[in-house]
């Protein structure tokens, strides 16, 4: 009997490891509370009104549909019991499993900053760049009707983290206001709208190359993005951005980009987690049968591949053996997805400033499809319908 597989969650790690599964014969139910696969790196060109929303999201049903042994189910989990080896969704059903892979990404950090929960935008999910398209876009209609608001930093933004997502964004906002904003409200002075980006290491871009780092600095620069660096933000209100050295920043928009920490799973008994509550080394997990990938683990080992490979050899095994693959143990191991055919760390198909490829180098076919910048003027009417077009309602 082929062994069922369920994957929680749809998005680079659930995918690549449903789709190794079912390649080497497990039977797969891939379970995702959206019906949609979200190309998260190009998030921020939703955010700043490059992209439409539905150009970063696929159906999961459609990336899957080619491919046998793979069944997509809608519904949030919101328990998993590993004694009975079954998964508790929140439409009240249940799905037993031979083996459990936790793929459910993850959430922002806000490090217990005050303010940061209730003034920031985070960056995950659509509703999150949409949020911060129509927040920008309500303050600069704001302020072009009342002057005041310019004087409280209305216009400025200050991004956290120097990270890939933060420079990007920081570069894009700086592209948005001087390119698209400064002429759609040519009365406002729009020179006075700042980008400041805070990161708390010496240099941006810390896991890149030196050279990288250097470019993406003078990127920044020159968009006139104030870079910030070895500081960290002490404190966040509705208007302003107090720095750990006691400067305040005034400004409306707070985004974060600082940090995150893995999506939480409630399991019985409770899934042990280790390094930013991702699931930790195999030798403190020992979760009969679970696995987790992508950014809700820790370790930096590939793990679709030794998924498949260890599928492998237990088919193998078992068939010498006589005996069925499923229910035993394979050993646990906490992993990153590897390379996964849309794994792009490392290779950013765009310059620090944010502007995109025209070409599609990501492998999936949104970036290079969807014909370039639209402008800030397709967002001036609210946008939200095409958010929830791949959505279940
Ligand atoms: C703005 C931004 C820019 C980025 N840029 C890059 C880049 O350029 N290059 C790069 O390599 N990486 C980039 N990353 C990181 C990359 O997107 C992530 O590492 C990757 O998406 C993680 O994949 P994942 O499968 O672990 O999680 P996700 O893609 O987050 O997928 C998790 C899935 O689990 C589902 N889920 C969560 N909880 C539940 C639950 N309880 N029940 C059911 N479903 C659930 C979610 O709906 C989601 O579909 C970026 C990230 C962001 C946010």
């Amino acid at each position: 009997m082929k062994p069922h597989v369920v994957v929680v969650g749809g998005g680079f790690g659930g995918l690549a490891a449903a789709r190794e599964l079912a390649g080497d014969g497990a039977s797969v139910t891939l379970v995702d509370r959206r019906n949609f696969h979200l190309f998260q790196p190009l998030l921020y060109q939703v955010a700043t009104a490059a992209l439409e929303p539905a150009d970063i999201a696929y159906p999961l049903r459609g990336v899957v549909h080619r491919q046998p042994g793979i069944t997509v189910r809608l519904a949030e989990v919101v328990g998993v019991d590993l004694t009975s080896r079954c998964v508790r969704l929140g439409d009240g059903g249940r799905l037993a499993y031979d083996h459990l892979v936790v793929a459910t990404g993850s959430v922002s950090a806000d490090y217990g900053v005050p303010g940061v929960a209730e003034h920031a935008f985070p960056l995950k999910n659509l509703d999150d760049a949409l949020a911060l398209r129509n927040h920008l876009l309500e303050t600069f209609e704001r302020s072009d009707v009342d002057r005041s608001l310019v004087d409280a930093g209305s216009l400025s933004v200050v991004v956290v983290g120097g990270g890939p997502t933060g420079v990007e964004m920081a570069g894009a906002l700086a592209e948005l206001f001087d390119k698209v904003l400064a002429k759609d409200f040519p009365t406002l002075p729009v020179d006075r709208a700042r980008v400041v980006l805070v990161e708390m290491g010496a240099e941006v871009l810390p896991p890149f190359v030196k050279p990288l780092r250097a470019y993406a600095l003078r990127q920044l620069r020159a968009r006139r993005v104030e870079v910030r660096t070895g500081h960290t933000v002490r404190e966040v209100t509705a208007g302003s951005v107090v720095l750990d050295d006691g400067e305040v920043l005034a400004a409306r928009t707070l985004v974060w980009a600082a940090g995150v920490r893995a999506s939480p799973i409630p399991a019985e008994p409770a899934l042990p987690t280790g390094r930013a509550g991702g699931s930790p080394s195999r030798r403190t997990c020992r979760c009969p049968g679970t696995r987790r990938c992508g950014r809700s683990a820790t370790s930096r080992r590939p793990w679709t591949r030794r998924a498949g490979r260890s599928f492998r050899w237990r088919r193998r095994r078992s068939r010498e053996a006589g005996t069925s693959p499923s229910r035993s143990c394979v050993g646990t191991r906490a992993s990153r997805p590897g390379r996964s055919p849309t794994s792009t760390r490392g290779s950013w198909p765009r310059s620090a400033g944010g502007r995109r490829s025209r070409s599609c180098r990501w492998g999936c076919g949104c970036a290079g499809r969807s014909g370039g910048s639209r402008g800030w003027g397709s967002t001036s009417s609210r946008c939200s319908g095409s958010a929830t077009a791949w959505r279940c309602s």
